[in-house]
């Protein structure tokens, strides 16, 4: 678990154990949104609107689970 200095107030908030560059984070103290600019250490910084253009990216790489219902019974490996 690591945690970065918020860029507004300067509270530490909690980034996890995975942080990856571009994450944002909401700071719990001041509601302020930033992103992480730098890894190690953890750095945050206000979030760089490289896309200003207001598309907002769906992020839809939700993990598929398709619940398959495998009926094995009857199937045998023995040879
Ligand atoms: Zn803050």
């Amino acid at each position: 678990m690591q945690f970065a200095k918020c860029p507004s107030c300067g509270s530490d908030i909690n980034v996890g154990s995975q942080s990856r560059m571009g994450q944002m984070f909401t700071c719990p103290a001041c509601g302020e949104v930033s992103e992480i600019v730098w890894l190690d250490p953890v750095e945050l910084d206000w979030p760089l609107d490289d896309d200003f253009a207001g598309d907002d990216e769906d992020e839809t790489d939700e993990l598929l689970e398709e619940p398959g219902e495998w009926n094995d019974e009857g199937y045998s490996e023995d040879e």
